[in-house]
């Protein structure tokens, strides 16, 4: 039943956007299966990729298949794969590893240095197929819908970074209400803090951010300061635990001064270059910093889907579905920047 060719999204030329394409369907190897997409996310990296910014230009080779947020089915199994089976819903890890470096050999599999991802450095999800390797698949349960299968990637960065330092009974400060932010929000109150708030100076994404999750405490910090809701909330020092999203100098600055003594930061925002940082106030202030990259394999994996089934709800992050015939209006919706997460439809 595998066709020949297959709809694909790629940047097939070094200018801007992404064409629909037809494509060969990927053969697998004996180590991997092939898996029939059902649904898709927008990345803010498939964003640099359609605009084709300094950074997509000197890290993707061309012509490229890109996206690495899906849900889907697998259709083919390769001769060596055991666990899995035709017909398995699934997601999946989009870091493909090797399994000779240092931190892979002791397990560490999301730090090794070797990481290729799929959509950027090898063709993607952005396809009706997808090959992958066993390795990677993640199956969903039953009560875990192909949408939010679709979402397993960013919840993977927000529960990765929330789930860096222990929450409970913390107040955590989270800054950059984009779709992350405001998941790692999500997974904060899930995972027992007292006050959780959310910074950012873009309206519709903190009103966002109180949609997804109503019991959020939201700031404008063009508009309010942080030192004023530390006392509204009757916080003695500041908070214990910051979630750093935005990659804006100033929220770290802002978060720096807000924390309590010996606080700790985990950092998944990327600032744009090199950007001045206050180091003798974080020395002083005995501050911890952590820097997120990915997921855990597997174990993010493990504990956000353990998460899903027990009451954690980012259904609500989501606020856009498209077909795939109408990418060019999701990918519109994402650039916006008054979207959620947008997920398209390649069934
Ligand atoms: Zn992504």
């Amino acid at each position: 039943m595998r066709p020949n060719t297959m709809k694909a999204l790629e940047k097939s030329r070094p200018e801007e956007g992404l064409w629909m394409v037809q494509a060969p369907v990927p053969e697998i190897n004996a180590d991997e299966v092939l898996i029939r997409i059902n649904k898709t996310g927008i990345c803010g990296t498939d964003i640099h990729i359609w605009n084709w910014d300094d950074w997509a230009a000197a890290t993707v080779p061309i012509p490229m298949i890109t996206g690495h947020e899906f849900a889907g089915e697998i259709i083919e199994i390769g001769r060596n794969v055991t666990g899995l089976e035709i017909g398995q819903r699934c997601s999946g890890e989009g870091h493909l590893i090797t399994t000779d470096s240092r931190q892979s050999r002791a397990g560490k599999f999301h730090l090794d240095p070797g990481t290729r991802g799929i959509g950027v450095n090898e063709q993607g999800a952005f396809a009706q197929y997808l090959k992958l390797p066993a390795f990677n698949v993640v199956p969903l349960p039953d009560d875990v819908p192909d949408e939010i299968g679709a979402i397993l990637d960013p919840l993977g960065n927000a529960v990765h970074t929330a789930l860096s330092f222990d929450l409970l009974g913390e107040d955590v400060l989270i800054t950059g209400a984009g779709p992350i932010g405001i998941m790692a929000a999500a997974v904060a109150r899930h995972a027992g803090a007292r006050h959780v708030v959310i910074t950012d100076i873009n309206p519709d994404r903190l009103t966002l951010a109180e949609h997804v999750v109503p019991t959020l405490r939201t700031v404008d910090v063009s508009r309010e300061d942080l030192q004023d809701v530390i006392a509204e909330l009757g916080m003695k020092e500041g908070f214990d635990v910051g979630l750093e999203m935005s990659g804006s100098q100033i929220a770290l600055d802002q978060m720096v001064e807000a924390l309590v003594m010996g606080g700790k930061i985990a950092l998944l925002g990327i600032p744009p270059g090199k950007s001045p940082v206050d180091w003798s106030r974080i020395v002083f202030k005995a501050i911890t910093i952590k820097g997120v990259y990915g997921r855990e394999m597997f174990e993010t994996w493990y504990k956000m889907i353990a998460m899903l089934q027990n009451g954690l709800d980012v259904s609500r992050v989501i606020t856009h579905r498209f077909g795939i015939d109408d990418f060019a209006q999701g990918f519109a919706a994402m650039k916006s920047g008054q979207s959620g997460k947008v997920v398209l439809d390649w069934t």
